[in-house]
């Protein structure tokens, strides 16, 4: 019996980062996205990366020297600006991935999105409201993709400004960009960052994936990058951006989904 539990207690202590007890292991939810709709443990990590955030903001408002883009410079004279990801970061999609029929398609979630009410990750719209009571420009990047090819509307657009208002961030169209809204950009979002850098300086980068921060990590490449991602070069690169992390750069988590569940 004795035995039984220490070997219980050795396998399981990688999973749960303690000795779990067998009704834990049996209450446990087998699926990750469980973890974002039901646990309490979620939204105090996204309320502690959005109150770090707001404590970081004012010293990385008044310094002129710095950005959260590592190659941006001479932009003392810029004005600031936070770039944020939108879904798993502002607004909280777990509805969609639990309603779902799988496979996931984009015009499944464009649906889905257009039909329900946002609703936010916790501590988001209270950061967003901070930031721009500071002066800080907001934009935020996201991957949904603007598809022109049906009369050139893009109604992606529209509905990502829609959900930004229903989670309770006032947000316009200039606010907000999306891949393939412009031929060039594409999903690999050094190209949109890029392009607000050459009129602001910078100072924050929001996001649950890491292609929010650095570019080049998708198993695939997309222009620029000419090499994608492998599980080894992302915990490369990771640490060679170690200084940035909770200190310009904030990360949510995101166990459901993202470039990190393909790369080889
Ligand atoms: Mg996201």
């Amino acid at each position: 019996m004795i035995l039984t539990r220490l070997l219980l207690c050795l396998g399981t202590f990688t999973l749960f980062g303690a000795c779990a007890t067998q009704q834990e292991i049996d209450d446990a939810p087998d699926q990750s996205n469980l973890w974002i709709r039901d646990s309490a443990e979620y939204r105090a990590i996204s309320t502690q990366v959005y109150r770090a955030a707001s404590m970081a903001l004012p010293a990385l408002i008044s310094d002129e020297t710095w950005s959260a883009i590592p190659y941006q410079t001479s932009a003392e004279n810029l004005p600031p600006a936070i770039i944020m990801d939108i879904d798993q970061t502002l607004v909280n999609g777990i509805d969609f991935q639990l309603g779902h029929e799988p496979p996931f398609t984009a015009q499944k979630f464009d649906d889905w999105n257009a039909s329900h009410v946002a609703t936010p990750v916790p501590g988001a719209p209270e950061f967003v409201k901070l930031a721009r009571a500071s002066g800080v420009r907001m934009f935020f990047l996201t991957n949904r993709y603007c598809d022109t090819t049906t009369g050139g509307s893009c109604a992606q657009k529209s509905i990502a400004v829609q959900d930004l208002i229903e989670a309770g961030i006032p947000a316009e169209n200039a606010d907000v960009s999306l891949a393939g809204e412009r031929p060039i950009w594409g999903s690999e979002k050094k190209v949109r960052r890029d392009h607000i850098a050459e009129n602001y300086r910078v100072i924050m980068l929001f996001g649950d994936d890491l292609g929010d921060f650095i570019p080049c990590v998708r198993r695939r490449p997309l222009a620029p990058c000419t090499e994608g991602g492998t599980i080894a070069n992302r915990y490369t690169l990771t640490d060679e951006h170690a200084a940035y992390w909770g200190a310009g750069w904030y990360i949510l988590p995101n166990p459901m989904y993202g470039s990190w569940t393909s790369v080889p």
